[in-house]
Order: C-alpha cells, then sequence, then structure tokens
C-alpha cells in the first residue's frame, strides 16, 4: 500500500485546510502557498503516489479531477480569461508532495512556467 501524506490528513480533515471541493472520488483545496490569486489542489483520495502508479481502475478519479477543475474554474471566475492546469511527477518534474495533485491556478496572466 502506498505511503500516506499531508494530503490524506486534509482529505479525513485531521488537519486543518481550506477544502473547497469534497465527493466520494477527490478533494480540493486551496494551496497553502499560492502562486496565483486563485491557487488550488485537486487530488483522488486514494493515495496515489505519482502519475507513473495511475492504474486503469483510477480512471474516474482521474476524469473526476478535470471535471472538478472545469466547475471551479467556472466558479472563481476563471474560466473566460483562461487558467492552468500542472501535475508534476517525480523530481524533474518538481513533485514534493508524492499524491498525485493537480494544480488550479490563474486569475492573473501566468507567463510561460510558474510550477
Ligand atoms: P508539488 O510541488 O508537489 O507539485 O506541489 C505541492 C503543493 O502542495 C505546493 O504548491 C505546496 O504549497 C502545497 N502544500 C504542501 N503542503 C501543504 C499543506 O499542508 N496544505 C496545503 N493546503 N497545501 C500544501
Amino acid at each position: 500500500m502506498a505511503q500516506e501524506t499531508v494530503f490524506s490528513k486534509i482529505i479525513r480533515k485531521e488537519i486543518p485546510s481550506d477544502i473547497v471541493y469534497q465527493d466520494e472520488l477527490v478533494t480540493a483545496f486551496k494551496d497553502i502557498n499560492p502562486r496565483a490569486p486563485s491557487h488550488i489542489l485537486i487530488i483522488p483520495n486514494k493515495v496515489i503516489p505519482t502519475v507513473n502508479d495511475i492504474e486503469v481502475e483510477d480512471e474516474a478519479a482521474m476524469g473526476r479531477m478535470f471535471s472538478v477543475a472545469r466547475k471551479l474554474a467556472k466558479d472563481e471566475g476563471l474560466a473566460d480569461d483562461g487558467y492552468r492546469l500542472v501535475i508534476n511527477c517525480n523530481s524533474h518534474g518538481g513533485q514534493e508532495i508524492y499524491h498525485v495533485h493537480m494544480h488550479l491556478v490563474g486569475g492573473r496572466p501566468l507567463g510561460p512556467m510558474l510550477l
């Protein structure tokens, strides 16, 4: 079984966080260190360390992450001007927390790289 990170504690509400969406497959919460006016992390509730570890059985959760990103982008008023979805993988990708997460960032022109 994959090792838990701080994100599992956030899912279970064992530590404080600003959760903006949660269902049976995914959880979304505000990044503790926002790099843009809107910066939300969308994660599967199941511990999946990296994109390399995604299995066919995880496809529903992965699809839900995109559906929730679309909804939250609209809720945050980002949809028309645009936003960025980023998933980092392993050290060259700059991944710090080994629980798959999609960054939803927007609210200003983002430039070529951000995360
Ligand atoms: P990564 O570099 O792994 O793609 O991104 C990890 C993200 O998780 C970073 O943007 C970091 O600010 C965020 N983060 C790390 N620890 C916490 C935490 O305890 N709470 C919240 N809300 N975000 C966290």
